[in-house]
């Protein structure tokens, strides 16, 4: 941390920052300038706030230099994570993977159909809430462990691996059986306990960003995860919420080559209700591949117009898989493939 003390600064305040700096673990490497004099503390104390320095007196300006995260920073692993799946598909390496499906599971009927067409597209995931966090108590909530049994049977039938989404802590002992991965969504990214629970099991997790979420704040999120032992933890942008209204939320394609410098998490770009409607959601499924995301989560849905949930962004079957075609192209010219 830099601490820039103001011209006018006294030796006193000069002082009680570089006593301040020490009492919290930092060596102070100090500059006496003609004009100003400034402080940098040397070390990683555990914790410390740089708002803390800012108000002291004589203080002018205050800068972190390492990250407030630790597990999820790209040093702890500067060659990038590897999540690895029991049927050997592998998230963060070379090959970008398509995870697919509807939004929610509604029927067998419906999820059977589902898997076969994103599977026939070349998905290695399907997708499906059996939890839905919804924002209208009177929407549809999703079946629950009858969703959770039909998403593992067509899994094993069809050989996808399964994600779907966890909404509270006393799901996941349920879910563990049922899901390769679990998802956390948007509404939860700031569930600290959730989070630390997640973090005590070992299954793969992919975190959403919130709609509110800074990337700093998504980071600090994984690091609750990471920081209980599980490192197979995935990152996804959704969308956040802008004064922009012509879309559902904003899609954040920056977020993409941000975060895959500031962390070694594997990162996902989720264009489905990054946009939230069907017609914008190819261009930004081929904008987050070429911006280097390491994987898509995209709504599929036999029959969207009848979808429970979230129909309108939902891909027709015959448009996921021209889109697919078009991913394999974006993901060769920068030097990827598709999974
Ligand atoms: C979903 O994936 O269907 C979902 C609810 O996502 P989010 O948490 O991003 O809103
Ligand atoms: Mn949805």
């Amino acid at each position: 941390m830099i601490v820039a003390m103001q011209e006018k600064a006294t030796e006193e305040q000069i002082q009680d920052v570089i006593e301040r700096l020490v009492e919290i673990g930092f060596n102070v490497h100090r500059t006496t300038g003609t004009i100003q004099t400034i402080l940098a503390g040397v070390g990683t104390p555990a914790v410390f706030d740089p708002k803390d320095f800012e108000v002291l007196e004589g203080v002018a300006e205050v800068h972190r230099i390492s990250s407030p995260y630790k597990f999820a920073a790209r040093n702890f692993r500067p060659q990038g994570t590897i999540v690895r799946f029991p049927n050997g598909v592998e998230v963060g390496g070379d090959q970008v993977v398509i995870m697919a499906g509807p939004c929610s599971v509604e029927s067998r009927a419906q999820i059977l159909t589902i898997a076969s067409q994103v599977k026939a597209a070349g998905a290695k995931f399907l997708r499906g809430g059996a939890f839905k966090p919804r924002s209208s108590p009177y929407s549809f909530q999703g079946m629950g462990l009858d969703g959770l049994k039909l998403l593992r049977e067509v899994g094993d039938a069809t050989g996808l691996l399964i994600i779907s989404e966890v909404m509270e802590i006393s799901q996941i002992e349920l879910m563990l059986p049922y899901v390769d991965c679990f998802q956390v969504g948007a509404r939860n990214m700031q569930n600290f306990n959730l989070l630390r629970e997640i973090g005590q099991v070992r299954k793969p997790t992919l975190l959403k960003r919130g709609i509110s979420g800074t990337i700093e704040e998504l980071l600090l999120s994984a690091e609750y995860i990471l920081a209980g032992g599980n490192y197979d933890l995935i990152l996804c942008e959704r969308g956040i919420r802008t004064f922009e209204t012509y879309t559902r939320n904003t899609m954040d394609i920056s977020a993409i080559p941000v975060i895959k410098k500031l962390s070694h998490l594997p990162m996902f770009g989720d264009p489905s209700h990054g946009v939230g409607r069907r017609d914008k959601v190819p261009a930004m499924a081929r904008a987050a591949v070429a911006a280097g995301a390491d994987g898509l989560l995209i709504e599929v849905h036999p029959n969207p117009d009848k979808a429970i949930s979230d129909g309108a962004q939902s891909l027709f079957p015959e448009q996921f898989e021209k889109l697919m075609g078009e991913l394999r192209l974006i993901a060769a010219a920068v030097g990827r493939s598709i999974a």
